[in-house]
């Protein structure tokens, strides 16, 4: 049995009129890669900046790598014990990556060989680079990297891969997969369906402050029905209207329709459908996404980018 490396329960947090964090509770296993998944303004950033001891929790309790974060004295140690990437990381421009992960360096009593995780990270190449000359893709890198000079047992990522283009998306993950092989415990937020569908081993799914589902990541696919999904965009509001008629199962959000699949004979009823009435919307079928789940739970769509809207 894997032991817990975070136990959080009954958590909140409130600014002003503002619930940010509405009494989450959820436990992550040393170990896994755990997602926190949800669109802007769901209240990642404050769950995982409460995690960190970087904000104070209105409510709840939260042991993390077993310490209790309302003692100060526990977060002293603990904040030794973990490595963090905030959202929007920045480095000194005017410094190498290996100059500024010295500066990190500094910040600790003990730290990893810098040349060796410089590799690990596949920075050899641009060790004497300054900050302000890399890639998006290397800058996130850089700030992996900066998150695990400690050698740290857990990580937290807020949101690692926004903004970037898909390779250097697909980099990054490589390098995350990496870091669990090593044993590491991975805490991500973000807001790319994908990106959680890949990584995660298990997701916590948040929005408007509250855990809206939770589970292991097979399950909660398997859960959206296990089934695929028909989708016609761009449906002139009178034939959404006629198609919810024909198709009570059909979700409608704006001009978008879906409907799970569960028997190919579906598939056939909407094609004939469709043929018949002349509608030339082309029909698409999407495998079983946690996409499926997030909007089957709150009605909230993706954006073009995959992200949540
Ligand atoms: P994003 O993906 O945009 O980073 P998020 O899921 O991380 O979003 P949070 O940043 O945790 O969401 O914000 C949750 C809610 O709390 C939002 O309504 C936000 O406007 C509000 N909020 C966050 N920080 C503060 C603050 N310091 N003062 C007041 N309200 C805040």
């Amino acid at each position: 049995m894997s032991s817990v490396a975070i136990k959080v329960e009954g958590l909140v947090k409130v600014y002003g009129a503002i619930q940010a964090v509405d009494n989450i509770s959820f436990e992550i296993n040393e170990g896994e890669i755990f997602a926190l998944l949800g669109p802007n303004g769901a209240g990642k950033t404050t769950t995982l900046e409460i995690l960190q001891s970087l904000r104070k929790a209105t409510k709840g309790s939260v042991y993390v790598l077993g310490y209790d974060i309302s003692d100060n004295k526990n977060v002293q140690k603990l904040k030794k014990e973990f490595g963090v990437l905030p959202q929007d990381f920045n480095a000194i421009d005017k410094l190498t990556v290996k100059e500024n992960l010295s500066v990190i360096a500094k910040m600790y009593d003990k730290h990893v060989n810098l040349d060796k995780l410089i590799m690990t990270l596949n920075l050899e190449d641009k060790s004497n680079s300054k900050f302000e000359d890399l890639s998006g893709g290397l800058k996130q890198r850089l700030g992996i990297a900066g998150a695990l000079v400690n050698d740290p047992k857990m990580i937290f990522l807020d949101e690692p891969t926004t903004g970037l283009d898909p390779r250097a998306r697909r980099d990054v993950w490589r390098v995350i997969e990496g870091l669990k092989k090593e044993g590491k415990t991975i805490f991500l937020t973000t807001h790319y369906m994908d990106e959680a569908e890949i990584l995660a081993d298990r997701v916590a799914i948040i929005h408007k402050g509250k855990i809206v589902a939770i589970g292991e990541t097979k399950t909660l696919l398997e859960k959206s029905g296990g089934c695929r999904t028909m989708i016609l965009e761009d449906v002139p509001e009178s034939i959404t209207k006629e198609i919810k008629n024909r198709f009570p199962k059909a979700t409608i959000v704006g001009t978008d329709v879906r409907i799970q699949i569960l028997k190919l004979k579906e598939v056939n009823e909407m094609i004939s459908y469709l043929t018949k009435k002349g509608i030339e919307q082309s029909l698409q079928i999407t495998r079983p996404s946690l996409e499926n789940v997030f909007l089957g739970l709150t009605g909230v769509h993706l954006t073009e980018e995959g992200e949540l809207a």
